[in-house]
Order: structure tokens, then sequence, then C-alpha cells
């Protein structure tokens, strides 16, 4: 029918104990306007892209009507902020109004963000702006279109309501989408409470939702921390691997899933420099770019503290078994960054000498001011000929400064097999969501209601490893009057 289908959903996390959430419906908004649908992703979540563009799917995802089925809930999580433990956030402008099962047989939370106050508001209004909204969109499907474990954005409705920051600002509400909002912080609010019970049905419903492999091993809640490690390891590579900066690596927004969450004042680097931060609320680089590995270790060692009285009786030894687990992160992420740079730079296997060669390019990048993704991705470039060089040299404050690294980088690539370009042009992206880009695009629909910038921008970013003729400019770094050298919450 033209009408269509409401999703049909399935809750298991409204299932559990009482204690770990709070029932509640989103709170209606004035005039609801649909700004953006993901079709793409509501047909792979087997969701009716056509039920959701019509009234009662806009009434869901403004969060004026729940269709049946969906069980609103606000959950429960503490979380370090900037290291300092708050032992009560939440959800406060956040409702999870149920789950769906793919096509694929995966679960996958429906969650609105911006839907209103929630007992866990504290003094926040529980709204969200349309800036904010869009940035979320456009960064969180890039990442997906990167190939890197993310949240990933439904839809984006207006709300016709104002939201009062420093300015009255238009409102709006986001349809995020996750393997699940189970974060390090919700770990972090049952343990903070002693309740050893709480913190047995999340570490079981974590094992069964994201790590059922786990369950068989000797100690599964040992094996949950692993796998967490792991993924944690990997995701943090995939993001210095393209230049991403998340901003507010809180325990909050550290997901127990391994996926990308809460896109706040997240940035990508334009030139490369290892201490750059852009959040304005970041006032001591705790989360600047190469602080984001350590910073994600120190995060798996707070969910190891949660976990410890499931994971031995004894004391001493859980102690032991989780410093063990935890001990396998830095030698995980080396390895998936190693492999990744060495990808970047066209080379499938290790000789002796490649990290240098990777590091010396970095230090190149940086005394150079060098712009990170032109920087890789003209090098896809150089390895077809040194008819490119002059476009890679030019990325550089003194271009002759990277000839002697490009002799000893060829030298390397002639030991590799062909199509070294085609494989460094599958990794290395053309297009990421530049600072300058997204501002542009959030500027025009928020000033001029002009959404045409904010879709040319997405279309581009679906396919970031092609080359799109006619599309230079989205590939191009800010002019130095574009740059933005803060992002905001
Ligand atoms: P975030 O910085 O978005 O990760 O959020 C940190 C905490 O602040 C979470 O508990 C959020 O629910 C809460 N929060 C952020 N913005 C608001 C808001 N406008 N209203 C209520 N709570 C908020
Ligand atoms: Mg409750
Ligand atoms: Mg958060």
């Amino acid at each position: 029918a033209r009408s269509g289908h409401a999703p049909c959903f399935d809750n298991s996390y409204a299932r559990l104990p009482e204690r770990l959430f709070a029932r509640l419906p989103p709170t209606p908004v004035s005039a609801p306007r649909l700004l953006r649908l993901n079709a793409r992703l509501a047909e792979e979540m087997g969701l009716d892209p056509a039920w959701l563009s019509g009234p009662d799917g806009v009434a869901m995802l403004a969060g004026n009507a729940m269709p049946d089925g969906a069980e609103p809930i606000a959950q429960a999580y503490a979380g370090h902020q900037f290291g300092q433990f708050v032992p009560s956030l939440g959800d406060g402008r956040a409702i999870l109004i149920g789950e769906v099962v793919t096509p694929a047989g995966e679960r996958r939370d429906i969650q609105l963000k911006g839907s209103g106050p929630t007992p866990f508001s504290r003094r926040g209004d529980g709204r969200a702006a349309v800036g904010p909204v869009l940035r979320e969109y456009i960064v969180s499907e890039a990442m997906a279109a990167f190939g890197i474990p993310t949240t990933r954005s439904l839809a984006a409705v207006a709300t016709g309501d104002a939201v009062f920051r420093e300015d009255a600002l238009p409102g709006a509400v986001l349809t995020r989408v996750a393997a699940s909002h189970l974060r390090v912080g919700t770990f972090q609010y049952f343990a903070a409470r002693r309740d050893t019970d709480a913190l047995r049905v999340l570490a079981e419903h974590a094992i069964a939702r994201h790590y059922p492999e786990a369950a068989g091993a000797a100690n599964p809640v040992l094996a949950l921390f692993e796998g967490v490690v792991a993924r944690q390891a990997a995701l943090v590579a995939r993001w210095l691997l393209v230049g991403f900066i998340h901003g507010v690596m809180n325990t909050d927004n550290c997901a127990i899933s391994g996926e990308t969450i809460d896109y706040g004042p997240c940035a990508f680097l334009d030139e490369y420099h290892p201490e750059k931060v852009f959040s304005s609320i970041d006032q001591f680089g705790r989360y600047a770019y190469g602080n984001q590995p350590g910073i994600a270790h120190w995060n798996l060692a707070r969910l190891a503290e949660c976990l410890l009285p499931l994971i031995s009786e004894d004391e001493n030894k859980a102690l032991e078994l989780a410093q063990d687990s935890l001990a396998g992160f830095a030698p995980r992420f080396g390895a998936a960054w190693r492999e990744g740079l060495l990808r970047k730079i066209g080379l499938a296997a290790e000789e002796e000498a490649d990290e240098a060669l990777v590091q010396d390019l970095f230090t190149l990048m940086a005394e150079g001011r060098a712009d990170f993704t032109l920087t890789f991705r003209r090098l896809c470039d150089a390895a077809e000929g040194q008819g490119a060089d002059a476009a890679l040299r030019a990325l550089f404050a003194d271009p002759a400064a990277v000839d002697p690294w490009l002799v000893r980088w060829r030298a390397r690539l002639a030991r590799e097999g062909a199509g070294r370009a085609e494989a460094m042009r599958a990794v290395n992206p053309a297009y990421i969501p530049r600072n300058h880009l997204v501002e542009e695009a959030i500027a025009a629909a928020v000033q001029r209601d002009d959404l045409a910038p904010f879709e040319a921008l997405l279309s581009v970013l679906e396919r970031p490893f092609e080359e799109q003729p006619g599309r230079e400019r989205y590939a191009a770094p800010p002019l130095p009057e574009e740059r933005v050298l803060r992002t905001f919450c």
C-alpha cells in the first residue's frame, strides 16, 4: 500500500529491569517538517521510506506520535566528562523509541535526539538545534561511507520551535540508528551504585547483542571486555587514518559496540598536526587528534573497573585478568594503525624500514603544514608517475623538503606489485566532510532555509573514494578566510 507500514519493533532494552531507564514519551513539537530522510538506510533496515516520509512517519520522527510497538525510554548512564566523574548523566535530550531487527538479522536502536526533557535533563531543555543535527547527519554518514563503524542518521526533522542557546536557534530532531546505545558510562552508572545485579544484566545484554562469541568463553565477561578493547583499538586507528577528531571522548561517548557515537564538536584535520584541537570546550587539548588512542585506553580502564566484580570473586585475580586484557590495547591499536598507514602509502607487505618511512612523512607534513587528506590522495597519483609530483609538493610550505622522501618512497614502492595507485585510492578518501563545507551547508539551512548545499555535500560524501569530476571544490582545503578554527556542540 502507498501509505506503507510502520516499523516492526522488538524492544529488548525496554524488557530489562526498570531501574536501567525511565519510561516516557517524547515531547511533541509545533510544526514538524522533514528536512531529510535517509531512504537508503531505511531500506537496509527493512523500514518503509514511504511510511516514514508520510504524516504518521514524520509524526514519529518528530516525537509527536508513537506508533504501535514503540516503547519510548530514556536510558540511565554516568560518565567521566573531561576526566571528572559524573554519577548521573543519562539521556537528557534523547529517547530510544524502540529496536528493529533488520532483514540481515541485525538489531538496531532507533533513537530520537532533541526530543524534549527527560528525568536526566538536569538544567538542559532536552532539545537540539538544526545546526548540530545536520552536522551529526553529515559526519556520521560520511564515516559510514568510509567504512568506519558508526551510528547512522535516519532522518532530520525541523520542529518549528526555537531552542535558546546564546541566541534563539531553529530546533530539530535527529533520528539516530545504533547497534545499541550501551556506553562505558552505562556500566559506570551501576558500578557507582554498587548494583552488581544490574551490571550482570548489562554484561549479558552486551554479550548477546554485540559479542555472542564471548558467551561460550571460559570467562564470558572477560571475553566481553577483550572484545570491547579490540573494537575500540581498531576504531581509534580508523579515526586517525582519516584525520578525524571526535572532540568529546568522555566515557559516556564511548560505545560498547565499537561504533563511533555522539558527534558534537568533532572535526577533520585540514593541515596535519598531532596536537590539533577544534572543540571550543576542550581547553586543555585532552581530546587532541594524537591523544585519542591514549584516551580510548583510559576509557577502557574505567570500563574494566566496572566489570571487576563480574570477572572474578577474587579481587586480585579480577584485577590481574583485566589488566592483562587491557594490555592488549596498545599492540592492537599499533598493528591497526601501522597496517593502515602502510596501505595509505601503497605498501602491502611490511619491511624493516617502512615505519621510519611513514614517520618521516608525518614529520614533513607537520613541518610543511600539509593538508592531511590531499597529501595521501595526491600520493596515489604520484604512485603512477612523477608527473603528479608537482601537485603533491605544492601542499608543503617548502616543496623541496619532500623530494628526498619521494625518492625513498619510490625505491620502496618498486618492490611492491602492480596496481598500487588503485589500491591507495581505495583507502585514501578524496572527499571528507571538511569543516568549512559543513559550516557552509549548515549556514544555508539555518539562515536561508536552503538545504541544497547540505544535499550536495551528502551526495559527494556518499562516494568519498571516487574522483567526482566537476566537484573539485569539495576536495579543496579551505581558503584562509574559510578556515574553521573552532567547533561547537
Ligand atoms: P553530550 O555532551 O551530548 O554527550 O551530553 C552529555 C550529557 O548532557 C548527556 O547526559 C546529555 O543527555 C546531556 N545534554 C546535552 N545537551 C542537553 C540538552 N540540551 N538538554 C538536556 N540534556 C542535555
Ligand atoms: Mg525506570
Ligand atoms: Mg553524549
